[in-house]
Order: structure tokens, then C-alpha cells, then sequence
């Protein structure tokens, strides 16, 4: 996940969806002062102690762009200038969070821009009501193929639509 550069293959937008719902995963079961917490995870039941980075701490006071995501990680804010998401505990965030990657295969428009994401083994997911379109029309044709095919036929489809898909 995001707060400064990428450590693993993954390219990440920093749009924050990832950590949205971590409030399910993630919770705070201590307040250590000077901007460290205790961590459980609720699934793993690791206990991770993280401390909020020393440049985002002003980030870190500013609550407000948590107000409509209930369920946000502890840690996430959202820059009010750009609107692009901070891990505020980047650089002591949990193990889950450096080894996550949220895509598959990358699909970039001809500007560069995220258009989609294919999530898992076939979980497609679009950013843009373009390729949402496309793919209505190219799903049906994907049927009965193994997933090294899948992969192949998605490719050629989209790169042939002027998409780019990285993997
Ligand atoms: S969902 Fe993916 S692109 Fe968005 S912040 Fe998370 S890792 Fe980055
Ligand atoms: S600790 Fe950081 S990377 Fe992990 S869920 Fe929270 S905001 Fe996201």
C-alpha cells in the first residue's frame, strides 16, 4: 500500500480503496503517546506496534476526510489538496500492508491513467465507464477458457482497444 514509494511490483495510484474498510482488520488497542499505537489484527491476531511518520503527523491530526468511511483504517487520511491517500504509519506499517498488491494486471488508458484492474485469478474490476462498455461486449467471449488463455485473450482484446495492461 501507499505513503511513499512503492516498495513491491505493484503500482499503486494511491486511491485509498485498499485501506477503506481496514477499521475490520485493523484496530487500535493502544495509545502509547508521542504517535505510537498498538495494532491487532483480527484476523491474523498479530500485534504490530506502528508510529505515525514524522512528516504526517499534521496529516495524521486531520480527521476529516475519514468522516464518510466509517470503516477506514485507524491510519488513513486523504490529502485535501489532491485527494490522494496516506498510509500515515507508512514506514512501521503492518507486514499485511507491505506484502499487499492490489491488481493482478494493470490496465492503463493511452494517457497512462488506471482504467481497470483484474483482481485475484478473473475478477475485473473498471475505473472507467470506457472499458466498463468493452468489457460488457468481451466477457462473453472468454468463456471456457483456461486461465492462461484468459489471460492472453484479455490482453490482446484491450491492447487491440488502445489499452495498455501491465502485469
Ligand atoms: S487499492 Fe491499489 S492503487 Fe489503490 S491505494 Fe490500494 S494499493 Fe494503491
Ligand atoms: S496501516 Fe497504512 S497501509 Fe495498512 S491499512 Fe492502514 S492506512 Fe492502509
Amino acid at each position: 500500500m501507499f505513503g511513499g514509494p512503492v516498495a513491491i511490483a505493484c503500482e499503486c495510484c494511491q486511491c485509498g480503496d485498499c485501506c477503506s474498510h481496514m477499521l475490520l482488520v485493523h484496530s487500535v488497542t493502544e495509545d502509547l503517546g508521542t504517535y505510537t499505537f498498538v495494532v491487532y489484527n483480527h484476523y491474523s491476531g498479530d500485534v504490530k506496534e506502528v508510529r505515525v511518520d514524522p512528516d504526517k503527523i499534521a496529516l495524521f491530526e486531520d480527521r476529516s476526510s475519514l468522516e464518510a468511511l466509517p470503516e477506514a483504517c485507524p491510519f488513513l487520511r486523504f490529502d485535501p489538496a489532491n485527494g490522494k491517500a496516506w498510509c500515515t504509519v507508512h514506514q512501521t506499517r503492518p507486514d499485511i500492508c507491505r506484502d499487499f498488491c492490489c491488481w493482478r494486471l494493470l490496465i492503463q488508458d493511452s494517457r497512462g491513467r488506471r482504467a481497470g484492474r483484474v483482481l485475484y485469478q478473473r475478477t475485473f474490476v473498471t475505473d472507467s465507464p470506457a472499458l466498463t462498455r468493452l468489457w460488457e461486449q468481451v466477457k462473453p467471449t472468454l468463456n471456457g477458457l483456461d486461465d492462461a488463455e484468459w489471460d492472453d485473450a484479455v490482453i490482446r482484446i484491450l491492447t487491440a482497444s488502445g489499452y495498455r495492461v501491465r502485469r
